[in-house]
């Protein structure tokens, strides 16, 4: 579904990600673990057409979408989650996810928002509140929740765990499993490795911008390399 092949990205001059490829296959959850500043905000952002690759190729079902608008890799399916979940504070839960949806023609949105009620049955008792007055999990339920208001084919989400309680990073995992057994692929950047690796497919590490160890999420998981680096030792 989506192979980034060997792209460079830079800030300037300062190269945040040196020759990244990776492979995301229909219907898997593959997760993106790294240390802070290790480039995994980067990928995203450039999967999604916030930055442009300066060497390399990011095909999409079949298609190169490096450099494109991020408006035409929404339209075609790539919805993004960003990092610290933006909603719109002055704007209720409902009117955040109708914008989800803004780029739809189609008359199924009212449809669609149930299914998201359905999914998060907190926004649906909240619908008339100020999405600032949610709670950091509220929160990231609505910017979820927006983002598959788009109906994506793939969804990219950054760090959805950070901020939140244990239980609700429970809930917020669940969730994400849930979204993928309907049908949507899911690409998680996480620095929670141990949670992240329990609900992935397949992993990738990245370490000051290389891929550095990729492999089944299980065997990951096993290995002491990665236990000692990421997992705290345990
Ligand atoms: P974190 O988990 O802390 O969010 P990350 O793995 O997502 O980390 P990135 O945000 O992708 O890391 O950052 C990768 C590198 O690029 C870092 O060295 C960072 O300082 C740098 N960087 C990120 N954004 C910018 C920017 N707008 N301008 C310059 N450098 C940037």
């Amino acid at each position: 579904m989506l192979k980034v092949d060997q792209i460079d990205v830079f800030y300037g001059n300062i190269q945040a990600l040196k020759g990244v490829s990776l492979e995301v296959h229909e219907g898997e959850i593959v997760t993106l673990i790294g240390a802070n500043g290790a480039g995994k905000s980067t990928l995203l952002k450039t999967l999604s057409g916030l930055l442009k690759p300066k060497n390399g190729d990011i095909q999409y079902l079949g298609e190169s979408i490096a450099g494109k608008p991020a408006q035409a890799i929404v339209k075609a399916g790539i919805s993004h989650v960003p990092e610290g979940r933006r909603v719109f504070a002055n704007m209720t839960v409902e009117e955040n996810l109708e914008l989800g949806a803004f780029l739809r023609k189609d008359k199924e949105v009212r449809n669609d928002m149930e299914k998201v009620y359905a999914i998060f049955p907190r926004l649906l008792e909240r619908r008339k509140q100020l999405a600032g007055t949610l709670s950091g999990g509220e929160q990231q339920m609505l910017a979820m929740g927006r983002a598959i208001m788009a109906r994506p084919k793939l969804l990219l989400l950054d760090e959805p765990s950070m901020g939140l309680a244990p239980l609700m990073v429970k809930t917020i995992f669940n969730i994400i499993e849930e979204i993928n057994s309907t049908g949507t692929t899911i690409l998680l950047v996480e620095q929670n490795a141990h949670m992240a690796l329990s609900i992935a497919n397949r992993a990738y590490v990245i370490e000051t911008g290389r891929v550095v160890i990729s492999g089944e999420a299980k065997e990951l998981q096993a290995s002491d390399e990665i236990k000692q680096a990421y997992l705290g030792g345990l």
